[in-house]
Parts: C-alpha cells; structure tokens; sequence
C-alpha cells in the first residue's frame, strides 16, 4: 500500500470510531475563560493551574528578555544557545528543589524522550505505571530496553514485577500527579522498592510542581521523597512552557553528552527563559493562590457530590468525571458547550476502552461563582 493509500485509510478509521482529532481556534484563552467563534466560555479544560500564563509580571520579563538578548537562542545550547539566563535558571531550580543539578529541556515531551533514550541499554528493564504520560511510555517503548507495565499506582504490583529477573539496570518510571486521572501516585513506597532492588525512579511531576508541597516544590516535596530523576515541565502552573530534569552532577554531564534533544535542537530562547525566571518566583510567592486552587478544587468535589457521573479519586486541579462510553462523553461536552462551559472530553486511545471521561481542569483564576456555574449546569444536564 502507498504511503497516500496508508493515509486515507488511517483518516477513514479514525473518522469511522469516531476518534479524529480536531483542533479548535481560539481567539483568546486564558486560565478562566476563553472565546469561539465569537462565543464566550468559562474554560475548565486548561493546565494554567495558578493561572500565571497572563500574570503581568511574566509577560513582562518575556518582553524585556526579548529586548535584551532577542527572541531566539539561535543555536542548540552546545553552540551560543546556551545564555545567562539559562545558567542562572538552572541553579535557581537545583537550588529550589534540592538537586545538584538542573537541565533545561525545549518540552516536557522532549525531556522524556531524550533521557530515557540516553540512559535505558539493551539489557535494561523500564517498569512503567500503567497510565504514565505518552511521552514516557513511548519513549520506553522505541528504547532497547524491556518495558513492562505495572497496575496503577499499586506498589505491590512494581513489587512482583521487580522480582522478575533481570541482567542490566531498572528503570522505574511513574508520575507525580496523574494528567487524565488526577491522583497522585505513592511515591514513598514506589521509591522505597526502587532502593531495595537497586532499580532508579524517575518521577514526572509536570501537573504536581507549583500546585502542591512547601512553595510549589511538587509531589516529590510533598511526599518527602527525592527520585534519582524528576522532570519538570513549565506548561502547566508555570504557565509558560518548557522543562527541567532534576538528578545530580554525572548524570547532568552524562545528559549533555547524550541526550540528543538537547545537543541537536534550538536552545530554549533565553527571554522565555526570564519569563521562566519570573515565573519560578510568582510559584514560590504564589501560597494564596495555591489555596484558592484548593479552596475552588472543594467546592467543586462538594458540588459534584451526587452527580450521575462518578467522581474520581482526584486530590488535585484535575477533575475527572468518569462516563463511561465515548459517544456519551462527546455529547456531554458539547452540552456543556452550549451552556457556556468549555470542558474536554477524553477518548480512548488517550484513556484506556470504556473510561472516556471529561478532563475538568481547576485553576486559581477560577471564581467560586465560575465553579457554582459549572455545578449548576452539569446537574441539570445530568437530571
Ligand atoms: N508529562 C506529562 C505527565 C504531561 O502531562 C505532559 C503534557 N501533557 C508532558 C509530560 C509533556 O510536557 P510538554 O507539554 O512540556 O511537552
């Protein structure tokens, strides 16, 4: 078959199961509304936890960065991208979260792929959470290592797999707070059956960092855990985009020798990385917003209390409602849609087959009334 023949079939199926992809054009977005074709919405479906992606201070450290030194690093960061500012970030977020070292990735999704692809070797076993984030599993997948999946967030289930055999080194690999299902994994007793099998763990805080622990350190702080790698990603409370791996000093110079992401792509613009600058400090001053985030993440689990759709164990921004089929999770949204409340509605194959769900996402930026609007609306959508 062609590679044209391959494409329409590929669309044909995916239009047939209902499962195309589309993206929609916004005109503006932020943490607490956005507009559609000319339609206002409240938006429950963005990542802008604290809701910094407008904060003024921010924006304004874009621009004076851009002022400064340019909108582009103009080479990877092993050539001249690699700036002040990119120097000073690094040792602010090694400082701030107690690593050594800190490495600045383009994404999140970049950051994943290249230090699993640097580190995992032929003989190597990769122990994955069953619901980790694409990037991870991915990665995992094309590496030469074995990957082998556990049951979610269930530490007897990494147990048994770590009893397998096996000849090279263990990677464990899991989240902080998980991006469909909201719940935080146990990272105690995952880091606790890393040591005792001699196994490191990787541990992707991309929804924890900013929102939870002592100024916004994560999940990790949280839980007063230390993995041997944390990724960070600055798309979410950040509010900007970007990420950061956590380890200490030879694994970073190991990173800089081998991660290809980072030796053979475009640094990080050192103005996004003032905005970052900036933005760290907003998330390390940010205790008021994190508790209207908690306060506006409350009202809505009590609200949501005795809906027909089933709440998840979600300790976080994050809010699934679980449905069920997809079909009826698509119409849900749309309903929601007409009655000004943007929510996402998540299919397989994001979710595993019979847990589509709608992915309602809490901000700081939300008012308690924005949170009793979407309350109202889905119970009389749901009566
Ligand atoms: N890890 C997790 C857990 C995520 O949810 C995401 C983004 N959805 C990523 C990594 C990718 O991060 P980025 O958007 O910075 O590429």
């Amino acid at each position: 078959m062609s590679w044209s023949q391959r494409i329409q079939q590929a669309l044909e199926q995916r239009r047939q199961n209902g499962q195309y992809r589309q993206r929609t054009p916004c005109q503006q977005a932020d943490a607490r509304s956005l507009s559609i074709a000319g339609a206002d919405y409240l938006n429950f479906s963005a990542n802008d936890y604290l809701g910094l992606s407008h904060h003024p201070r921010i924006v304004n450290a874009w621009q004076q960065g851009a002022a400064r030194y340019g909108v582009g690093a103009g080479g990877s960061a092993h050539i001249t991208g690699f700036r002040t500012p990119q120097v000073d970030l690094e040792q602010q977020l090694a400082d701030w979260l107690g690593y050594p070292r800190a490495l600045l990735f383009i994404s999140g999704f970049a950051a994943n792929q290249a230090i699993i692809a640097a580190l995992a070797g032929k003989d190597d076993r990769i122990l994955a959470d069953k619901l980790s984030h694409a990037s991870l599993l991915e990665a995992a997948s094309h590496s030469p290592a074995t990957l082998r999946r556990f049951a979610h967030n269930q530490p007897q289930a990494l147990a048994a797999r770590l009893a397998g055999p096996c000849s090279g080194e263990t990677l464990v690999v899991t989240e902080g707070v998980f991006s469909m299902d909201g719940d935080s994994a146990p990272l105690a007793a995952l880091h606790q059956l890393a040591q005792q099998h001699n196994a490191w763990l990787l541990v992707d805080d991309a929804h924890g960092i900013g929102v939870c622990g002592e100024q916004g350190r994560g999940s990790c702080w949280q839980q007063a855990v230390k993995p041997d790698l944390q990724i960070i990603t600055f798309g979410k409370a950040f509010g900007v985009s970007g990420a950061a791996l956590l380890c200490d000093d030879d694994t970073a110079e190991f990173m800089l020798q081998f991660a290809r992401h980072l030796i053979y792509s475009t640094a990080i613009p050192p103005a996004q990385v003032c905005a970052l600058q900036e933005a760290l400090r907003c998330v390390q001053q940010g205790d008021e917003l994190r508790q209207r985030l908690r306060q506006n993440i409350a009202r809505f689990r009590a609200g949501a209390d005795g809906l027909r759709w089933q709440m998840m164990n979600a300790d976080s921004a994050i809010q699934p409602l679980l449905v069920g089929e997809e079909g009826a999770a698509v119409e849900l949204a749309a309903r929601l849609r007409q009655q000004g409340c943007w929510v996402s509605a998540i299919r397989p194959p994001t979710v595993p087959p019979g847990t589509a769900r709608l992915r309602i996402t809490l901000s700081a930026a939300h008012l308690p009334d924005d949170i009793d609007r979407l309350l109202e609306v889905l119970h009389a959508t749901g009566d």
